[in-house]
């Protein structure tokens, strides 16, 4: 992605700052409290200088597993639904790989004395794996339209900017402006706000999906281009057969009445949710009937591009050099566990927090990570490749030994890296695994062939 100038002046002011602080690292994160990290953070990453919100979920293993340790999946199937079911938070823990996808179901299996009673919540795990999958096949396609609209229109008939009123929360719909309140402040919204907030920016403002799952990201803590990016697709119907949409008693029902019940426009009668579908789906998408060309075939996947250095027995040898990045803040994830003593590095990426606005809350989040990893982690600030050389460099190391990740960005500073110091990755390990390979047309078809494995609690070597 190309930086504007302006970012470009940004960075360069954060840059010389953090130049200016010499040697830190993952211990200096240690020494402070909530309050005294942010504004460590903000005085670090020049950009986040007015970014006051701090997300309520704290990062870590520790509270990873006090969380993991909370989670009840019997009611979780039946709760899931309401903004006050018992569902899980695990997802900024997932999504920055402090626990691994196989862990928690496990650990969800572990829980029940029937294991189709963590049905559910297996089921809602596994949608996380096959997003990931998607991601390693698309990389950066993954912001391309997997499909066009089935609405009546074409992607240019929605706008490209997101409308103000929804980023300042001032629709004045209580449930919209309350959903864009809780993403700025909380960093976290429920899936059916998330579903409910897609369908509105979407469908209700004819906005482009891209818009909203950009301005999701810069503030979510588990953003995630995979899980976000997908679900928007799914939502606008461009990786899916029809929209979703809502209507106020689906809404009023999930919520248990916690916003018509103040809403100005349910008491006016101006509620833009308040009809039957088929009133919603006339009003939305008037030009669907002439739809003329609905079995346009699915636009192909990009080609994957294969990483530079494959992974299996490191043909590297010598002194390893540990790169914690964005999918890997897992103080036991085996490749930490077996180079406890060695170098480590992780780099705040300027070309992804600048011009993607990335918020305070998930940088505070990824660094009470860090704060919890093993050993001395020097923590950079600058473009990967470079930051990572200097690295390798200035700790002596031979090689970069690092998690895999389907993050188009960090795959493509490693490629850089391994022309000149080999980079080795470690798979995580699989949620699950098919000789076979999986069909990602649809969840559906993927689903079929993992679901069995999928149930089954991690067999160890
Ligand atoms: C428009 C939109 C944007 C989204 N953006 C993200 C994102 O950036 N990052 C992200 O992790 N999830 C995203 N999701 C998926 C889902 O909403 C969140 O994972 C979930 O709400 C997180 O809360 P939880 O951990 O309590 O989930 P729970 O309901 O308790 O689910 C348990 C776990 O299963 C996985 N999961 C559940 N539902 C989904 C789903 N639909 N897709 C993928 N994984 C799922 C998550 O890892 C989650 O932590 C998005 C969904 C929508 C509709």
């Amino acid at each position: 992605m190309n930086m504007r100038a302006e970012d470009q002046r940004v960075a360069q002011r954060g840059l010389l700052r953090a130049a200016s602080l010499q040697h830190v690292t993952n211990k200096n994160l240690h020494q402070t409290d909530r309050a005294n990290l942010s504004v460590a953070l903000r005085a670090l990453l020049f950009y986040l200088k007015d970014d006051t919100a701090v997300s309520p979920t704290l990062g870590g293993r520790k509270a990873a597993l006090e969380t993991l340790a909370n989670i009840k999946p019997e009611a979780y199937e039946r709760s899931r639904n309401y903004l006050s079911g018992d569902i899980t938070r695990l997802s900024a823990y997932l999504r920055h790989g402090v626990l691994t996808l196989a862990e928690v179901r496990d650990y969800a299996l572990q829980q029940v004395a029937d294991p189709a009673r963590a049905g559910k919540l297996v089921n809602e795990f596994a949608w996380r794996d096959y997003w990931q999958r998607l991601y390693v096949e698309l990389g950066e396609g993954i912001w391309q339209d997997r499909e066009p609209y089935k609405t009546g229109f074409t992607a240019k008939n929605y706008a490209e900017t997101l409308p103000e009123d929804i980023a300042t929360g001032t629709t004045t719909l209580t449930c919209m402006d309350s959903f864009s309140a809780d993403l700025c402040a909380t960093g976290y919204l429920h899936n059916h706000g998330r579903l409910w907030f897609a369908s509105y920016i979407v469908h209700w403002r004819r906005t482009r999906w891209q818009v909203g799952a950009r301005w999701f990201l810069q503030h979510l803590i588990d953003g995630d281009p995979a899980s976000n990016n997908l679900s928007w697709q799914w939502v606008a119907s461009t990786f899916s057969s029809q929209p979703y949409i809502f209507n106020r008693e689906n809404l009023q029902r999930y919520t248990d009445d916690t916003y018509c019940s103040r809403c100005p426009h349910a008491t006016a009668g101006t509620c833009p949710f308040d009809r039957d579908y088929e009133s919603l789906e006339q009003t939305l998408f008037p030009q669907l009937h002439r739809r003329a060309d609905s079995n346009t075939a699915p636009t192909p996947p990009a080609p994957y591009a294969e990483p530079a250095v494959r992974d299996g027995k490191p043909t590297a040898q010598g002194k390893a050099l540990l790169w914690h990045h964005t999918d890997s803040l897992n103080p036991a994830a085996p490749q930490v566990l077996a180079h406890g003593d060695a170098p480590a590095v992780f780099v705040w990426d300027t070309g992804w927090l600048i011009p993607n606005r990335i918020s305070l809350k998930r940088v505070q989040f990824i660094a009470e990570c860090l704060a919890e990893m093993p050993g001395i982690i020097d923590l950079r600030v600058g473009e990967p490749a470079d930051q990572l050389l200097a690295a390798a460099h200035a700790s002596g190391s031979d090689y970069i030994l690092a998690q895999r990740t389907p993050d188009p960005r960090l795959n493509a500073a490693a490629d850089q890296v391994s022309r000149t110091v080999p980079v080795v990755w470690v798979d995580p390990p699989p949620f699950v695994e098919s000789n076979r390979g999986f069909d990602l047309k649809r969840f559906s078809r993927y689903w079929k062939r993992a679901q069995f494995a999928a149930m089954q609690l991690t067999r160890h070597a």
